[in-house]
């Protein structure tokens, strides 16, 4: 079969080996490394990638010693008995033809455990354990420890390892200013503060022969003060490539850079034209990363030789069969990773198991299984939104015949509003992938039907799932029914509005709609790249001298005076995610939008908003006020427990729990309903 993604598919010949395609699944750490019970489960969740068609993967971060933990007790491997559980994974992934490498991490001061090293005793701003600084002893030590770590990982039936030294891990401390404030030979000029990453490579290079890959990941923007210059970069690329290494990978910002690189809002692949500078000064092939979700933008980064291969690690975890499925031109039928982080990296950094918001089956690939039914059931689903869509195609995957009732002209719910939020575009993707999972399965879509119980129960379903969703919480104060008085999904939907503005609520949805206000109406385009990089501070230059790739931030004067506010006393945002809440806030920051807490809402009047703070009445005059206060379920189909009912009824999302309504919940609960029935 001839595709149009000829570049994506080529094979990469690396001499001793041969990787199938030029898709590289990047390190994402699931947990599920860090405990030897769990690696059938993570054997499982890498073999399912392998056999979707990935040509490379990389495993979660697994430290060369207890100094390097991420976390107390993490993944590592520095016995012979570590090997085994491990045997599980790569033979797993070589069943169907993929090869393999295992991530070395060291995290440095990252570590979240009292043991934490560093270049220089720096504590970094995001664990609260200050570093010891390593002594030279210590530093050869750590040498012998990644060399012995890598000539394990061969033994367990790797193809290769992967060197972290990005996103401000160790080797990334010792490599910047940044934290390197050493004056011994592995501190000071670039020469020396490469030293230890180089000296690395060629212990493992010594260590494990020709043979086996050593993959380096190199920080190409540093994106903090005092970060590497690009000539800098280059010095230390050129001297890895010379050590020994067999693939030069991407990194992006240190985690604790202020300037987003992974979120939605960032523009797909933005930040490929760095790699591409690198890649003229070296002659290892290169791996671009960060941001790249679909088939045209990875086909583009390498039909423009922009790099060799293409690294997802998100958008493998929200489709495993990503690359057969663009091999076999099905693009339409991928289910593109929304960069939302909600169950991914979010997980991560709460020590839980990381999944996928768009694919509850990710890293639960042994316990969430859609097996095909024996008995098919007559199903109806009501409620076109994500928990609805995902009921019904999972249902109809597994035999089921199932009805999906939905009142709206379109399905995609409340999908259908964050979309129009600027830099939410991706949530589109998740909209059109329904759609195609919708009509591949069979599943008979009635749109603008308003269904009731009568209905259900004369069609003679077997099951009725309610996926009804969410009205919009109203505001019950004086005034509250003026025609100023708009609600998120009024203003998300095209209402005018003025041009001061009061947002009642700062959960999810006031940010969503404050942003919303910030830009002009109806621009639901992705975020032009050199705007964006203008607004975050990112050196547009690919050659950068500036210190990071940091340049002062420049952003318009605002469009609209917007107060967005909450009852509670609590910081504005706190209950965003961890990942991508602190972007939302720097951004109302940004754009001046004030934040309000403490507030209680007295009337509304002609002349705007009148709130209590601090035991005082005050008038905001404002000339819109928008409603984002939460939401009600609607669950008028379930039927009471002294209901007679021919079908059994379930209820599911939005429909059954308002508060703490999430895409995420409602997309798993669909999905573990329709498994089981
Ligand atoms: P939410 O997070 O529950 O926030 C509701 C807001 O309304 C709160 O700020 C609350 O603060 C206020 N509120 C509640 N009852 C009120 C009342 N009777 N009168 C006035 N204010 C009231 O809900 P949401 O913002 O609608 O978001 C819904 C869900 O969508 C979220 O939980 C999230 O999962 C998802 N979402 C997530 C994102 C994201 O960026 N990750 C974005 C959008 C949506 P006070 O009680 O302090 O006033
Ligand atoms: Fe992508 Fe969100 Fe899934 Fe993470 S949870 S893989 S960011 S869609």
């Amino acid at each position: 079969m001839t595709t149009s993604y000829a570049n994506i598919l080529k094979p990469l010949h690396l001499g001793f080996t041969t990787i199938k395609n030029r898709v590289v699944m990047g390190s994402m750490h699931t947990g599920l490394e860090d405990r030897f019970y769990n690696y059938p489960k993570l054997a499982a969740y890498f073999g399912e990638r392998a056999k979707g068609g990935v040509g490379l993967i990389i495993t979660g971060g697994i430290s060369p010693n207890r100094q390097g933990w991420l976390l107390p007790a993490g993944g590592t491997m520095n016995h012979l008995g570590d090997i085994a559980p491990h045997r599980l994974v790569t033979h797993a992934v070589h069943k169907h033809g993929a090869k393999i490498l295992m991530q070395i991490l060291h995290a440095g001061r990252y570590g979240y455990q009292p043991f934490v090293v560093s270049a220089s005793p720096i504590k970094s701003p995001i664990s609260p354990f200050k570093p010891r600084q390593m002594s030279e002893k210590n530093i050869l030590q750590t040498i012998d420890d990644y060399a012995h770590t890598a000539s394990l990982a061969q033994k367990a039936g790797y193809d290769g390892v992967e060197i972290m030294g990005s996103e401000g891990y160790l080797l990334n401390q010792f490599l910047s200013r940044h934290v390197n404030q050493r004056d011994d030979r592995w501190g000071g000029e670039i020469e020396n503060r490469m030293r230890f990453a180089v000296e690395i490579v060629k212990a493992i290079r010594q260590k494990v022969g020709e043979k086996f890959i050593i993959c380096f990941r190199l920080s190409m923007l540093d994106l903090v003060h005092d970060g590497n210059t690009m000539d800098e970069v280059i010095i230390v690329a050129k001297a890895l490539e010379k050590a020994g290494i067999t693939l030069l990978n991407t990194g992006i910002g240190w985690h604790e850079a202020r300037i987003p690189t992974i979120v939605t809002s960032v523009p797909r692949a933005a930040f490929v034209d760095y790699t591409a500078e690198v890649k003229k000064h070296v002659s290892v092939p290169v791996i671009a990363s960060n941001r790249i979700n679909m088939p045209e933008t990875a086909e583009k980064i390498l039909a423009e030789g922009k790099a060799d291969m293409v690294q997802m690690a998100r958008p493998l975890l929200a489709d495993a069969f990503w690359v057969n499925k663009t091999a076999t031109n099905r693009v339409d039928e991928i289910n593109t990773c929304i960069a939302c982080n909600q169950a991914c990296l979010d997980h991560t950094f709460k020590n839980k198991r990381a999944t996928c918001l768009v694919n509850p089956r990710a890293a639960y690939e042994t316990e969430l299984v859609y097996i095909k039914t024996k008995k098919v059931k007559k199903i109806a689903v009501v409620g076109g939104g994500v928990a609805g869509m995902s009921a019904a195609t999972v249902a109809a995957e597994r035999g089921h015949q199932v009805t999906l009732f939905e009142a709206a002209n379109e399905v995609g719910g409340q999908f259908n509003l964050a979309k129009v939020v600027p830099g939410k575009e991706e949530f589109h993707e998740t909209i059109r992938y329904f759609k195609v999972q919708i009509e591949k399965t069979g599943v008979e879509l009635r749109l603008n039907t308003k269904v009731n119980r009568e209905q259900l129960e004369r069609e003679g379903f077997d099951e009725v799932i309610v996926a009804t969703g969410v009205i919009p919480r109203a505001l019950k104060i004086q005034g509250s029914d003026a025609p100023q008085v708009l609600s998120y999904a009024e203003v998300l939907k095209g209402a005018a509005v003025g041009q001061k503005v009061a947002v009642i609520g700062a959960g999810g949805i006031g940010f969503d709609v404050s942003e919303y206000l910030l830009k002009p109406e109806h621009q639901a385009q992705p975020q032009d790249l050199n705007e964006w990089k203008r607004e975050w501070g990112v050196d547009p230059v690919v050659n950068y001298m500036s210190e990071g790739g940091l340049e002062r931030p420049q952003v318009d004067a605002p469009i609209r005076e917007i107060y967005l506010m909450q009852r509670k006393t609590t910081p504005l945002g706190i209950g965003l995610g961890k990942t991508s809440g602190w972007v939302h806030r720097a951004q109302l920051k940004k754009h001046a939008v004030k934040m309000m807490r403490g507030v209680q809402y007295k009337a509304v009047t002609d002349e705007g908003l009148w709130v209590e703070m601090d035991g005082h009445d005050q008038l905001l005059r404002v000339d819109t006020i928008v409603v984002c206060a939460g939401q009600e379920s609607v669950k008028d189909l379930m039927p009471k427990e002294s209901d007679k009912t021919l079908a059994n009824y379930h209820i599911i999302g939005g429909a059954k729990l308002a508060a703490e309504l999430d895409a995420k919940r409602a997309i798993r609960e669909g999905a573990e309903l329709a498994a089981k029935l």
